[in-house]
């Protein structure tokens, strides 16, 4: 179905799994298997939705069943077409492809006739009372319901009332139609839930037709059973609405066995926030610039930021399901991120804060010009097929400010006076004189290279401690770099007060402006991720040229958690 069944781990065991083997033994659904993902088109997808999106996909791959993509739009006041193009989209970079799509507004005249055969059957009514008033006389734990004064209307009074609603000759409102339960329900769901609600909304889908639009619990899973979905996995906050499910289910005349849900825990990771309200809210009030700032855990946002699709998916699949809700750590997402990035990103030299270097027995050629070397850098040593490149190299070159010291503290290895490193792929060079401007910083470094060592290695088999990366000045490109911190300086964000802003990082992003690119970074196609040599990987912004993201540093903080016991 998907490139997704490379990656699928035939071994898997879980309790959702174990019921599909369950119900293929009880043969239950005659060997079919169908699941659906369901959107509500009123936001863009997170990485929340796509731990649903794998495991819908997965179980139907798994089984050689179906998965369909269900817009979830029953609600027009949030919704909208643009979001769901950009699902579609999001969808389809995850790697997954539908095998049908649908809407839930497609189903509103089913569901209008089976409401209808609800109250035919003393099982729905139409109530006059305001929202409110509903929600109040519902009870609550050890609290008992109150019986609407309009429960008892007759068949006749609520399909005329009903038919008034849909023709709307009501206002936004002043009535609902409600299922007729208990309303002594231990299960509060079932203590007579709203069905219909008036609207006097434009639907994305549907205009003006409608005036009413049915609830998640009224369309849910009538329109599983008109799809033929078997198995409707859900997250947990459902669980009490499942026995609602199957009430509604079991009113109807549906030829096949009724589909039914099943829940599994909501993805959290630390660090972020994964609820549409809650990225709506930081980018609404500007906190971030979008839905695609690279910050952001929704899906544009991490492929923007260059994380693969693969990487996502495998993570998915590794948390695996579970009954109930965990805060995964960030680091092991970014540690998926890492392992499939080590793989295919090509290497390149970048300096993000340059110091001039210069080799002052740099040779000359015959004009008097610096003498112009090349060197053959390695690609991608985890891939042979990726090959080498030339990466020019003179007396003039860049090195990251960090890579120097005055006065060396101990256990720092790198360029510091008298001292000699290895240039990546270059030579050895010693610093024998150091320029400082007015204030003691230094602005030039100057070294003497060792003819000898082309390559880095020299001759004598003497030692260098420390390699550092460098751009050729005569060749660098200018450019800008934007690096990400956590969104959010706490592992929980806004557990002490309720609200995930007052745990903002201030310093989530910095953007370096005069950074020095060797020439190949000229050619990187937007959106493509390289790994700029012990910086990190670096993705190409899709719209602006030589701007590139943080995808994610080089160490892996996963596995140092780990070491420390800690990690969840
Ligand atoms: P939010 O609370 O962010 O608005 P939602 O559940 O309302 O999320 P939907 O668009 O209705 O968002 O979700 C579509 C599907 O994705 C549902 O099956 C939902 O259970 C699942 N889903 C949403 N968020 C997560 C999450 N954090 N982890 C796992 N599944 C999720
Ligand atoms: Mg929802």
């Amino acid at each position: 179905m998907t490139e997704d069944e490379l990656d699928g781990d035939e071994s898997k065991s879980d309790y959702i799994r174990d019921l599909l083997l369950a119900d293929a033994a009880s043969e239950r659904f005659q060997g079919r298997v169908q699941t659906r993902f369901p959107p509500e088109p009123n936001g863009f997808l997170h990485i929340g939705h796509a731990k649903a999106v794998c495991l819908d996909f997965a179980i139907a791959t798994e089984n050689q069943g179906r998965c369909n993509l269900r817009f979830d739009d029953t609600n027009p006041s949030t919704e909208d077409v643009s979001y769901v193009d950009a699902i579609i989209e999001d969808l389809a970079w995850l790697g997954f492809t539908p095998d049908a799509v649908h809407h839930s507004s497609d189903y509103f005249d089913q569901l209008y006739t089976w409401a209808e055969l609800l109250i035919s059957k003393g099982l729905a009514y139409v109530d006059d009372q305001s929202a409110d008033h509903i929600a109040e006389q519902r009870g609550g734990f050890g609290r008992p319901g109150i019986e609407s004064p309009f429960r008892d209307r007759t068949k006749e009074t609520n399909l005329e009332l009903f038919g008034r609603m849909c023709a709307g000759e009501f206002t936004a409102g002043t009535r609902v139609l409600r299922a007729k339960i208990d309303m002594q329900h231990e299960n509060m769901q079932m203590r007579d839930p709203v069905m219909y609600r008036i609207r006097d909304e434009r639907h994305h889908r549907t205009g003006d037709t409608w005036k009413i639009y049915p609830t998640y619990d009224w369309a849910h899973g009538q329109g599983d059973a008109i799809e033929g979905v078997t198995h409707s996995l859900c997250t947990l906050e459902f669980s009490d609405n499942r026995a609602l499910y199957d009430w509604y289910l079991a009113q109807l005349p549906l030829d096949t066995p009724p589909p039914y849900q099943t829940e599994f825990a909501r993805l959290e990771l630390t660090h972020t926030v994964t609820s549409k309200r809650q990225l709506k809210k930081l980018v609404d009030d500007g906190v971030v610039d979008g839905w695609d700032d690279p910050r952001l855990p929704t899906l544009r946002a991490l492929r923007r930021r260059g994380y693969p699709a693969k990487a996502i998916r495998e993570f998915c699949g590794f948390i695996g399901v579970a009954r109930t809700n965990a805060r995964h750590d960030i680091e092991l997402l970014e540690s998926f991120v890492r392992t499939e990035l080590n793989l295919s990103a090509s290497r390149r030299m970048a300096v993000l804060n340059p110091l001039k270097l210069v080799i002052t027995n740099w040779p000359t050629d015959s004009s008097g010009e610096p003498f112009s070397d090349v060197r053959n850098l390695v690609n991608n040593p985890e891939n042979d097929a990726e090959g080498s490149r030339e990466v020019p190299f003179s007396g003039e070159l860049w090195i990251e400010q960090d890579d120097f010291k005055m006065d060396p503290p101990p256990k720092y290895f790198r360029l510091a006076p008298g001292r000699e490193v290895r240039l990546r792929g270059g030579y050895l060079v010693t610093c024998t004189d150091v320029v400082c401007d007015d204030e003691g910083v230094p602005v030039e470094v100057h070294c003497e290279y060792d003819p000898e060592t082309a390559g880095g290695a020299a001759p004598d088999g003497r030692k260098v401690k420390a390699t550092i990366h460098w751009v050729d000045a005569a060749n660098a490109v200018d450019g800008s770099v934007a690096l990400y911190e956590r969104l959010f300086k706490t592992q929980l964000p806004g557990s002490e007060t309720g609200d995930p802003v007052d745990d903002l990082n201030e310093d989530s992003r910095e953007v370096l402006q005069h950074c020095k690119f060797e020439p190949a970074l000229k050619d990187v196609a937007p959106g493509q991720v390289v790994q700029f040599e012990r910086l990190g990987y670096f993705a190409a912004d899709t719209d602006r040229d030589l701007l590139f993201h943080r995808t994610v540093g080089l160490r892996d903080e996963w596995a140092r958690l780990q070491k420390q016991g800690g990690g969840s």
